[in-house]
């Protein structure tokens, strides 16, 4: 029943993007704040599509995405709200279309959220997270999907099978395979391997990528791994691990952009692990980032969104807290005490 009403919806929403396809549009292409693999992949895929379509169109991006991802094909052209403000508060102001990549709700895009709530461009959703919002006229919402890129990938490969060039199959791949965890989270299904062969075949540099994204690491992101794991504490009787990282302890190693990234996941390689937390304090935002991750049955979406002003996926998802890291730890102990009869 929900795979034949998803199917329906993919059909409506293809056959309305073509309808505004048909005409030449300005278009806008949004992926969330702190853009990943997933939601820069896409929307520099969509954007090379778009061009070949003979559209204007450019990709938004809330801030800055983390240098791992600095080589991505299209990637000097986005422009950034922080950095390129007044570039960007016109791109918006004369949007007839505007899409949104990898996020399913506007509180995802930071202060960019009023401009594009007060913005009469036509508003498309692309996004495989659960509970969308409703801000969009156009959604094609997948949670069944492993990652934004594969739904693009389907997009493009309904509308032209042919418009595959390896640029687009770069950013394709990559996303992919940072939101499977190189194909090994068990949101990658047959489908999934199916469109990354296609896109192997139409020129993406399997290889390659995977040494870009994760052989890139500096000496410092190595040394911030190492405190990160002395930190992590084990919660007694309980198949859950947490780590804590201070602004301190980042700034010791020289943190920049993106030196967390997959930390978490260190949690879950431990035996018997079924919860993995961490907690990074960003002293500048006034808050602490956290991020969770989950084996099996337990949801970090709803843990997520219960406790820490977040949400995400099943086994992945962020979250919250404008307290200290001292406080953050008591409160998420006793949120587990109220969920550990769930494991
Ligand atoms: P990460 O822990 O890698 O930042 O994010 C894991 C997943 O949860 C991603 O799909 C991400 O988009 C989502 N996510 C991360 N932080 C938040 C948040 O604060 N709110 C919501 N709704 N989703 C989040
Ligand atoms: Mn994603």
């Amino acid at each position: 029943m929900k795979i034949v009403s998803l199917q329906v919806m993919k059909q409506h929403f293809i056959s309305d993007l073509q309808k505004l396809l048909n005409t030449s549009q300005k278009i806008v292409i949004l992926p969330h704040k702190n853009p990943d693999g997933d939601a820069l992949g896409s929307t520099l895929a969509l954007r090379f599509f778009l061009l070949k379509k003979k559209h204007e169109a450019v990709v938004i991006s809330p801030n800055d995405y983390p240098d791992f991802l600095n080589w991505l094909p299209g990637q000097d052209t986005v422009l950034k709200f922080n950095k390129d403000t007044k570039e960007v508060r016109q791109k918006i102001d004369s949007a007839t279309l505007i899409f949104t990549l990898d996020f399913n709700n506007l509180s995802r895009i930071g202060d960019l959220e009023p401009l594009i709530k007060g913005s009469k461009a036509t508003k498309i959703m692309i996004d495989h997270h659960e509970s969308p919002g409703d801000y969009a006229s156009l959604m094609y919402s997948d949670p069944s999907m492993s990652s934004t890129c594969e739904m693009v990938y389907h997009l493009i490969n309904t509308l032209n099978k042919n418009a595959f060039t390896s640029e687009i199959s770069d950013c394709l791949y990559t996303g992919i395979m940072t939101d499977t965890g190189s194909f090994r989270y068990p949101n990658t299904t047959p489908k999934t391997h199916k469109a990354i062969a296609h896109l192997i075949e139409a020129g993406a540099s399997s290889s390659n990528i995977h040494q870009k994204i994760y052989d890139s690491a500096s000496f410092s992101r190595l040394k911030l791994l190492g405190i990160t794991l002395s930190n992590m504490k084990h919660i007694k009787n309980l198949p859950i691990v947490y780590m804590t990282l201070s602004q301190e302890e980042l700034n010791t190693c020289d943190y920049k952009k993106g030196d967390t990234e997959g930390f978490v996941n260190y949690g879950l390689s431990m035996e018997g692990i079924l919860f993995s937390c961490i907690m990074i304090e960003n002293q500048q935002e006034g808050i602490l980032k956290m991020s969770f991750r989950s084996q099996g049955n337990f949801s970090v979406n709803d843990f997520a969104r219960i406790y820490f002003n977040g949400g995400g996926h099943h086994n992945a998802a962020g979250g919250m807290s404008k307290e200290s890291i001292k406080k953050t730890v008591i409160r998420f102990e006793k949120a587990i005490k109220e969920v550990a009869n769930q494991f």
